[in-house]
């Protein structure tokens, strides 16, 4: 099939305008496309390179091939999609090779080796840019900060038990044990893991260990990084892990980088693997005012944040200082109590944790450390500090560290269920429930919707959810009590660090 042999010529063209092929391998890697084609002979005629050459994505080649091999090779959809993923890793320059691009880029400037990795995930598919750019995104703002709100459309919804359920399970011979252990590199992939033949990540070394920087297939925002440790380890938020974080902004000062808590519900959807996230987009919470400076502490200012959930923001120029005062800080609360604004640290497991991030301003060192608690009670059984009831219809996933900054990720879902919500508007609960049974959590925001613009009505009220799940995440309210309790805990932190 002619068209088959057209294809992998733009495929070759492509990855020696995109993926570094080396003129030397050209014949090479055709040749070894046409065996995996099944095609005897490559493509002779003419090619229009130049415009191969600004293409910003390969779906224009990759798509047809894919298409190809469903519809004459009778592959499913997801083998479709592998066998591509196959094919892209061949033409992606070896790890070896990108590490020493990345390095050797790293030394003029972090943000041009940060732009190569990006750009070369981008065009081999590893992330592909053009499902992520259907998601939907706004801005919600308010009167002393804005949040964004996106519903991605790729990534499937988890739901915290299923979260805590994988940090016991045994994994007995899966291989590769996770989707963020190193020995992705290159795997072929099969029903229950994604190919990642087209995945690179770089090393880093941080506080004394090895670990690697990818970019997220899921790309939240702009250069959605993830830094994973080199062995799989439960998720821990101590010195070390605020160490390392403060090493990764020293090697790249051009990202921000934070680690989700390290228990259920208050953590992100993987913790059986030590990992960070970072990037180059400047968060909501990144760009709150101080509500209020508190004391320094050895150089390092104290502030308490302008912010929805619970944060401190320590400012210094002195590393050993920020790390010291933050472990200070940390420690405190991990066994802090305050029965009054209902924070246990522990009944029959702990509690009490810590979401920090670190950012590098010029010399200035910024770290945010977001205080969590993770405790369940009656009336909340899914968690006290969590998304209340009332609102997991939008959100019931945990408040992971990209949300608990002000960027909310809801589910695909949504869409659907909003059109719903405006094809039933105005009749009776039971006819809406009978429509569309998966109505039956909305029938209360329904009601309180008064139907002159239902479009920006739901927003509205998906805006200001997300504002009033921030408030239930954090553990010192922004009421009078909950302010005296946040004096009190702070002040226990200056006096805890004065007696070391
Ligand atoms: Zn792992």
């Amino acid at each position: 099939m002619e068209e088959v042999n057209k294809k992998i010529k733009e495929l070759i063209v492509y990855a020696r305008g995109h993926l570094d092929l080396e003129k030397a391998d050209e014949i090479y890697l055709e040749n070894i496309l046409l065996g995996e084609f099944e095609e005897s002979h490559p493509y002779n005629n003419e090619i229009d390179e130049e415009a191969i050459n600004k293409l910003l994505v390969p779906d224009s080649i990759i798509t047809p091939l894919t298409e190809y091999l469903e519809r004459e090779k009778g592959l499913t959809n997801n083998e479709a999609e592998r066998f591509i993923t196959k094919i892209m890793g061949f033409l992606t320059p070896r790890p070896s090779a990108v590490n020493d691009k990345f390095e050797k880029l790293h030394k003029e400037s972090p943000q041009k080796a940060a732009d190569y990795l990006y750009n070369l995930s981008i065009w081999n598919n590893y992330i592909q840019k053009t499902k992520v750019d259907k998601n939907l995104l706004w801005e919600a703002k308010f009167p002393n900060n804005t949040l964004e709100i996106s519903i991605n459309l790729s990534k499937p919804e988890k739901n915290n038990k299923d979260i805590k359920k994988l940090l016991t399970v045994n994994l007995g011979e899966k291989y590769p044990k996770c989707l963020l252990c190193k020995e992705n590199l290159g795997f072929y992939g099969n029903d229950s893991h994604p190919a990642r033949e087209n995945i690179r990540f770089v090393p880093l070394r941080l506080n004394n260990e090895e670990w690697f920087m990818q970019y997220s297939p899921y790309v939240y925002y702009d250069h959605h990084c993830i830094v994973l440790s080199h062995r799989h380890n439960n998720m821990h938020i101590d010195r070390p892990t605020l160490n390392a974080l403060v090493d990764f902004v020293d090697y790249m000062p051009c990202f921000f980088i934070g680690s989700n808590a390290d228990l259920p519900i208050v953590g992100g959807s993987i913790l059986n693997h030590e990992h960070f996230q970072g990037g180059a987009h400047i968060l909501p919470m990144l760009k709150a005012n101080v509500l209020k400076e508190y004391y320094i502490l050895d150089n390092v200012k104290v502030s308490k944040l302008d912010w929805y959930n619970t944060c401190i923001l320590l400012e210094t120029k002195d590393k050993n200082s920020l790390l010291n005062v933050a472990e200070n800080i940390l420690d405190t609360w991990k066994s802090y109590d305050d029965i009054d604004n209902n924070i246990l640290h522990f009944t029959d497991e702990q509690h009490n944790t810590i979401t920090p991030v670190v950012r590098k301003i010029d010399d200035t060192y910024k770290m945010y450390l977001i205080l969590r608690n993770n405790r369940t009670n009656e009336k909340y059984p899914d968690g006290i500090f969590h998304a209340h009831p009332e609102y997991h219809m939008i959100k019931k996933e945990g408040i992971g560290l990209i949300e608990a900054m002000g960027l909310f990720i809801l589910p695909a879902r949504l869409v659907r269920q909003f059109k719903e919500i405006e094809d039933v508007y105005g009749l009776e609960d039971e006819k809406i429930v009978a429509k569309y049974p998966d109505l039956k959590d909305f029938l209360p925001m329904i009601k309180s919707l008064p139907g002159n613009n239902l479009k920006k009505e739901i927003e509205e009220y998906v805006n200001n959810t997300c504002r009033s799940i921030l408030e239930n995440v954090g553990v010192f309210k922004n009421t009078e009590k909950g302010t005296l309790g946040f004096n009190k805990f702070i002040e226990e932190v200056r006096v805890r660090y004065g007696k070391k």
